[in-house]
């Protein structure tokens, strides 16, 4: 499948009064033409810094790439201009943002915010195409009356139909990749179904591929193709999503999975996973989840386990796949 995403080795950090934040830390990734990827984990985990780095979106100062690559349509985006940049966001990577309300401008009709990025990046295109478009890309996101209702303001659309405004702000310039950054945690959950129902024929119409980042299993399983899940600045396992949901290896990912709420399980209780994630400031040089992980083992807190593939799209970073914890796992159970 052809990749239209690699990140390679990326690093962010952030200067603070109290230091330095390593926030992202080696994430590795690639996104085929097409597919959903989501990234998943807790607050602060990295993932949202993941996503503005690739549309270059980290404010330096204090933020800073310091290393690694992003490779978009075979040219590196971390040594693109601020310039060049211009050209590639919402024309060929466009973002989505959690909160419609904050992302949309209060103070002007939604046929101008549409036709705005439109007539920046299309140049030669007029008023009448371009509001044309307007009208067809209203119509794909499912918003009835299109004509009339593009001359409204933000405040007249319920919160569900703000967030399909800015699915099709996001897209009237048709690009290759869509970063969904939580869209639909702000929403009310019948909202959130039919969002999701959206992205899934947004996909089959347009054919883009989209990474979703959210804390969310359940919008995960909804869809994405695969999971990466991403534990203090790392992604510690990546696989599809039935890899994920159902041959998980990383005791961090399992634990996600039974803090779930599954309607399946009936009379069995939610486990939280005890304790808190690791201080960035100065991040531990072996496994970040070692001080809550139950299976957790000497060598864990003195050196970061070696990524072991599991097979072409399973991969995960953790000792208990070493042939040796494994021999000592054996025989424990034996004895
Ligand atoms: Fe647990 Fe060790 Fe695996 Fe980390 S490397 S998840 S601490 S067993």
């Amino acid at each position: 499948m052809e990749n239209i995403l690699t990140v390679d080795n990326l690093h962010v950090t952030f200067k603070t009064y109290g230091g330095t934040v390593q926030a992202v830390r080696g994430v590795s990734f690639t996104l085929h033409k097409g597919e959903t990827l989501a990234i998943v984990g807790e607050s602060g985990c990295g993932k949202s810094v993941t996503s503005n780095a690739i549309m270059r979106l980290i404010p330096d100062p204090p933020g800073k790439i310091t290393a690694g690559r992003i490779v978009f349509k075979q040219q590196d985006l971390t040594r693109l201009s601020e310039k060049s940049m211009r050209k590639i966001r919402g024309v060929d990577i466009s973002m989505i943002f959690q909160d419609p309300m904050t992302a949309l401008n209060p103070t002007l009709t939604i046929e101008t915010q549409l036709v705005e990025g439109l007539k920046q990046h299309q140049k030669d295109i007029s008023s009448k195409e371009a509001k044309q478009k307007a009208i067809e890309i209203m119509t794909l996101v499912g918003i009835p009356n299109p004509r009339e209702r593009m001359k409204q303001y933000p405040h007249q659309f319920s919160g569900g139909m703000r967030q399909r405004i800015v699915i099709a702000i996001a897209l009237i310039c048709e690009p290759d990749l869509l970063i969904a950054d939580e869209p639909t945690t702000a929403l009310d959950v019948t909202i959130q179904a039919q969002i999701l129902e959206l992205f899934e024929k947004i996909q089959n119409v347009t054919g883009v591929s989209i990474i979703l980042i959210t804390h969310d299993l359940g919008v995960v399983a909804k869809i994405a193709d695969r999971i990466a899940v991403m534990y203090a600045g790392k992604i510690i396992e990546v696989g599809t999503k039935r890899e994920i949901f159902y041959e998980s290896e990383h005791p961090y990912t399992k634990g996600l999975l039974k803090s779930v709420p599954r309607l399946d399980l009936k009379g069995e209780s939610l486990k939280p996973i005890d304790g808190t994630p690791p201080d960035l400031f100065s991040p531990p040089a072996g496994c970040p989840f070692t001080a809550r992980c139950p299976f957790a083992m000497e060598v864990c807190d003195k050196a970061y386990p070696a990524q072991t593939t599991l097979t072409d799209t399973h991969r995960v970073d953790c000792w208990l796949q070493d042939e040796r914890a494994k021999k000592l796992l054996a025989q424990a159970a034996t004895t």
